[in-house]
């Protein structure tokens, strides 16, 4: 054991080896460094892990080169596709669809932000669909991808991207690199544990082995099941089944056939939706659905029917309660992943939650006693993730057009305020929200509500101090820029086996 005075954390103890434990593992090994604690992580191989998420966000991208990953490589290992958005098919009305990518669309014309140029002209039926006016769901169309210039050449040239991954070999990937910097691996099962009298803080796990492994901090990253933060502590649960009412999914890998698309897709059924997530070497598919409006066998009908190849695994069952624990801190525990919160994997936000408690947890790094305000604190920012999260996805269900019983409940549950004051402001005069904490900036919010059909009644008077044909070429001179660039990026494919030709070629250079 290292020698960091008596008040510091010496021994870390991460309960759970799926993506959760071994991104906090990895994270907190590479940050907390040599003379940092002990990091021990148990998992258990007869309870396995959930076994899905395969869409992740760009913000991965500054988790990966925080760890000091290489792109090629992590490509190359977790048979990674390139994400530039994410589709969405039928959520407005039956045959919409439209891109939410992680892009801008235009940019600001003087002091007004595009979208008001772009309702306006909408509105006098002289602009494009909202998308093409977008690089990265122009490239997305294509099938193109490029690496994103460091400065964009203007505005409305910025993008950036995600992968599409296999996340039991990231998890497995990040296991490795974990175990280079010190990370002790223990497999077992934990049984019971052990709690302080006075304080009431976790201070050891007990394996089915009998072995005893004891910790100043406790990070519980065991899944759904909550084994410390739940099981043990009893911190609570807030239920969003009312606002996020899906609970169950069916996921199947199929072969995968036409050329490989840079995003994933989400297509609405009866009373869910289907994922599409191609991999290199695979299609992920999934329905996410609600047991009160379709039965376990009519989702799975819908799945199978709709895939676009041949299954290459048995379908596999997940059964789960949006929601999140009353606290994601508490006492000496540190609830991370599944066993923190699930809010349904629409804009595939779990892995980056995940990434927001780690990154949290390194920033607020308590001593042993865990101060009271460091607990707070990040128990109020998480929350705010939570809560930002949870508003975005129900954006997407609430503004459908649909006519099946379980969409027009949608469109008529309770809305939180937070919720409300969003649409209303956008409704009212085109007002996109924007804050520090949390995911969905304006970009990602506006492709929502026009991509499923919300218009502003107004929008920035401003955009009339512009003569009616200027805002016309303005409009055209953005959109054949994107045209033009979208094209001259070369195919997805081709980029993948570009990286995938520098990582084996920077391996036999080790070599
Ligand atoms: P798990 O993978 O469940 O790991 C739990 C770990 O705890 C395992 O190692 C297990 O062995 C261990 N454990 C449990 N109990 C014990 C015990 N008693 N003793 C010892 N060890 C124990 N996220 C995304 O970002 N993108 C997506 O596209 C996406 N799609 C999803 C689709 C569905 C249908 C679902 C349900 C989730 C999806 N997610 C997605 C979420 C994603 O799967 C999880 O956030 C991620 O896998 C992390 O899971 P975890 O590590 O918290 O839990």
């Amino acid at each position: 054991m290292k020698d960091r005075g008596d008040r510091a954390i010496r021994e870390i103890v991460i309960v759970g080896g799926g993506t959760a434990g071994w991104m906090t593992a990895a994270a907190l090994s590479h940050r907390l460094g040599n003379s940092g604690p002990d990091i021990r992580l148990i998992e258990s191989a007869e309870i396995g892990t959930v076994g899905v998420g395969e869409a992740t966000l760009p913000q991965i991208r500054d988790f990966n080169r925080m760890l000091g990953i290489d792109e090629a490589e992590l490509m190359a290992r977790t048979s990674a596709t390139i994400k530039l958005g994410i589709e969405f098919c039928d959520w407005g009305r039956e045959g919409d669809s439209y891109i939410h990518p992680f892009g801008v669309h235009g940019e600001p014309i003087g002091p007004v932000d595009f979208h008001h140029y772009w309702v306006r002209q909408k509105g006098e039926g002289k602009a494009e669909e909202f998308g093409r006016y977008s690089l990265a769901i122009e490239a997305a169309r294509l099938h193109n991808f490029s690496l994103p210039p460091d400065v964009p050449a203007s505005l409305f040239e910025a993008y950036s991207y995600a992968f599409q991954f296999d996340a039991s070999l990231y998890a497995a990937f990040l296991a490795e690199y974990s175990a280079a910097r010190g990370t002790e691996r223990i497999e077992g099962k934990v049984v019971a544990v052990g709690r302080d009298g006075e304080t009431g803080f976790i201070r050891s796990v007990t394996l089915a082995s009998g072995e005893q492994i004891a910790g100043d901090l406790f990070v519980d990253c065991s899944g759904f099941r909550g084994l410390l933060i739940e099981q043990e502590l009893a911190t609570g649960f807030a239920d969003w089944s009312a606002y996020l009412p899906c609970n169950r999914a069916f996921a199947v890998p199929c072969e995968i056939g036409d050329p490989v698309g840079p995003f994933t897709r989400s297509t609405a059924r009866s009373a869910g939706w289907q994922w599409r997530i191609p991999l290199q070497h695979r299609l992920g598919n999934g329905h996410v659905y609600c047991d009160r409006y379709i039965s376990d066998q009519d989702a799975l009908d819908d799945l199978m029917e709709n895939l676009e190849g041949e299954p290459i695994a048995e379908p596999k069952q997940l059964f789960f309660k949006t929601g999140k624990r009353e606290k994601l801190w508490n006492r000496n525990c540190v609830a991370i992943g599944l066993s923190g919160g699930f809010l349904e994997p629409l804009e595939s936000t779990s892995i980056d939650l995940i990434q927001s408690g780690i990154l949290n947890l390194i920033a607020l790094f308590p001593e042993k006693q865990c101060a009271a305000s460091d607990v707070e604190e990040y128990n109020r920012v998480m929350d705010l993730e939570y809560d930002r999260v949870r508003d975005f996805l129900m954006l997407h269900y609430v503004l459908n057009q649909r006519d099946e019983p379980f969409w027009r409940d949608m469109r008529e549950m309770v809305w939180p305020d937070s919720l409300s004051e969003k649409v209303e402001a956008f409704k009212r005069r085109g007002l996109v929200p924007q804050y520090d904490h949390g995911l969905f900036q304006p970009a990602s919010w506006l492709s929502v509500f026009i991509g499923q059909n919300l218009l502003p009644e107004t929008c920035d008077p401003r955009v009339d101090s512009m003569a009616a044909g200027d805002r016309a070429s303005e409009l055209e001179r953005i959109r054949t820029a994107i045209d033009a660039s979208a094209g001259r990026m070369g195919k997805h494919l081709a980029f993948i086996e570009t990286y995938r030709a520098r990582f084996s070629g920077s391996r036999s250079d080790a070599r």
